[in-house]
């Protein structure tokens, strides 16, 4: 169960944001809409512990993860958390593969080839297995980002705008497989976007003015 009450977020010079309150249940899969600027990023990053509300609690299966320290966010985030960026982080001087075994060494969890290899077989890209980020395209950034979240086993999958370079058909596709895989590992999934392409998809919404 993840809940933000009363949750602020103020950037220094920047007008307060408000979210709306939110619960959500583990498991449960959520889209989060808005126009860009309504805070959908802020608030991916207060989930993912990646910044501090200014104001009001944010608590994870019933821990107030807004009082962790620094250090227990990043171990937090690092376990329990994938986070599908809207632009790549990656360590482009590595190849594919090893950025997916990366991501799972970085989050404690096993380095698992097999799974790892599945998984962008999963999003069509089994053949980009030995390349470099830097010679993909932004979609197949976008789709290897989304691999690497998921190959954590995350309880957490946090995603930010994951189709906003992606056409109808891969929208359609990496859409479907993020879905599946959160349900197939009982992970809470939520998705913030403008895509307004998405909404048919989730049950439930919530959306930022
Ligand atoms: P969205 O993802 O919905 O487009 P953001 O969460 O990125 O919205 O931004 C919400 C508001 O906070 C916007 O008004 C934006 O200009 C402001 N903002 C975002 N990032 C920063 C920052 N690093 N410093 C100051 N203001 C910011
Ligand atoms: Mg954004």
């Amino acid at each position: 169960m993840i809940e933000g009450q009363s949750l602020h977020y103020q950037y220094p010079d920047g007008k307060s944001i408000q979210f709306p309150d939110f619960s959500f249940q583990q498991g449960s899969q959520w889209l989060i809409l808005g126009p860009s600027g309504s805070g959908k990023t802020t608030l991916l990053q207060l989930l993912a512990g990646l910044r501090k509300p200014s104001k009001g609690s944010l608590s994870m299966n019933g821990k107030r993860i807004d009082n962790y320290s620094a250090a227990e966010l990043d171990k937090h985030r690092g376990a329990e958390i994938g986070i599908v960026f809207q632009k790549g982080q990656f360590v482009n001087s590595l190849s594919v593969g090893d950025n997916l075994l990366l991501a799972q060494y970085l989050g404690g969890k096993k380095q698992d080839v097999k799974l790892c290899k599945a998984m962008i077989t999963s999003l069509g890209l089994e053949d980009k297995w030995g390349k470099k980020l830097s010679t993909l395209s932004q979609g197949e950034r976008q789709r290897i980002s989304l691999a690497r979240a998921l190959v954590k086993n995350p309880k957490v999958i946090l995603a930010d705008e994951p189709s906003s370079a992606l056409d109808d058909e891969n929208t359609k596709k990496v859409v479907e497989l993020i879905k599946a895989q959160a349900t197939e590992v009982g992970a809470t999934l939520i998705i913030v976007t403008h895509d307004q392409r998405l909404k048919d998809n989730f049950q439930h919404k919530i959306e930022l003015s």
